[in-house]
């Protein structure tokens, strides 16, 4: 059985990266668990980053595909890749898990293992949460990360200027291949070596890249890549009143992976950002290899759409549509009953 609330938190406290920690690791945290709320001090000049992210149960993880270490990285990940995508650095995180009664203490203890084995990587501070006993049986986990950054200075979505370059970092389509493996092993019966797919079941939030890019005042614009290529390259040109044009052939993608699951596939948390066009762009960023797709341009008059995103195949031009986890939502709605199902996002 699950321990009860109290000692859910003591054990918490006990692990590394967790609890109060006060001056010992970060200044901000003035006062962790164990209070009515936690206590942070910014220091002066310094603007707060807040996301907030769910995990849920058969939504964005299934307890026969991911290992409990694999949902806790992957749940704190979501929200480190956000502070990422604005050039901040993460500094604190809150979590609340609605648990199944019959929920084993091995699984809890797993996924905390891996919550907080990312958490102490990039220095962030679970400094509270809450827990309570999910009514269905079902794991929901809600997760929010704090972050810090120079006032003003924080990479928006909306910097994108005609002209600018678009580049992505890393290889996309590896955790969408993953998630098609997956899949194809519920018939097929064969398991998936978690270590082969790595950038699924273990995402690196690419903090180091984002630090980088803001502290040389490089990227224009950027977003993380949660929803998928297509998807999120769309609400940059939304909230930039641009459009876009990239080519296939330079869309870096993981070994196996087709050039649908590198547009549309989610959850690669790889960065996508605009720059300049005169600006030079470094090919790899705190080791991660940054590659140039296309051009950012005016938007179009009389288009349908705010913004108009096209994609160079084999040179022949197409309109590319966001068709991220948006279109795995639309579909599912159509079927009301394989709610159940795990979508990529
Ligand atoms: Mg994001």
């Amino acid at each position: 059985l699950p321990l009860a609330e109290k000692s859910l938190i003591a054990r918490i406290r006990r692990m590394p990266g967790a609890g109060l920690s006060g001056a010992a690791t970060s200044g901000l945290i003035r006062l962790g668990i164990g209070d009515d709320t936690a206590i942070l001090r910014f220091p002066a000049g310094q603007e707060v980053l807040v996301t907030t992210d769910f995990s849920l149960e058969g939504v964005h993880f299934r307890r026969d595909w991911h290992s409990p270490e694999s949902v806790g990285h992957r749940c704190l990940a979501r929200g480190l890749s956000d502070i990422a995508a604005m050039g901040g650095e993460p500094e604190a995180a809150f979590l609340s898990l609605a648990l199944p009664a019959r929920l084993p203490q091995a699984w809890v203890d797993g996924f905390l293992r891996g919550l907080l084995a990312l958490a102490s990587q990039y220095g962030v501070t679970l400094a509270g949460g809450d827990t309570a006993q999910s009514p269905k049986e079902r794991i929901l986990a809600d997760i929010v990360v704090l972050g810090s950054v120079l006032q003003g200075k924080a990479v928006r979505r909306s910097g994108a200027k005609p002209g600018d370059a678009i580049y992505v970092t890393g290889e996309l389509g590896a955790s969408a291949l993953a998630l098609k493996k997956l899949s194809l092993s519920l018939h097929s019966g064969k398991k998936l070596n978690p270590k082969k797919y790595p950038r699924h079941f273990f995402p690196e939030p690419r903090i180091a890249v984002g630090r980088y890019l803001l502290a040389h005042a490089m990227a224009s614009a950027m977003i993380d890549l949660s929803d998928g290529l297509s998807t999120d390259l769309h609400h940059i040109c939304e909230e930039s009143r641009v459009g876009a044009h990239i080519s296939a052939e330079l869309i870096p993608r993981a070994e196996g992976a087709t050039l649908q699951q590198a547009l549309h596939g989610g959850e690669d948390y790889e960065l996508l950002f605009t720059a300049p066009a005169k600006r030079k762009i470094p090919r790899s960023i705190a080791g991660v290899p940054v590659r140039r797709i296309g051009t950012v341009v005016q938007q179009k008059r009389g288009s349908r759409t705010s913004h108009h995103v096209m994609i160079l195949d084999h040179g022949k031009a197409a309109e590319l549509l966001p068709r991220g986890w948006e279109h795995f939502a639309r579909e599912s709605s159509k079927k009301p009953k394989s709610k159940s199902q795990a979508s990529p996002k």
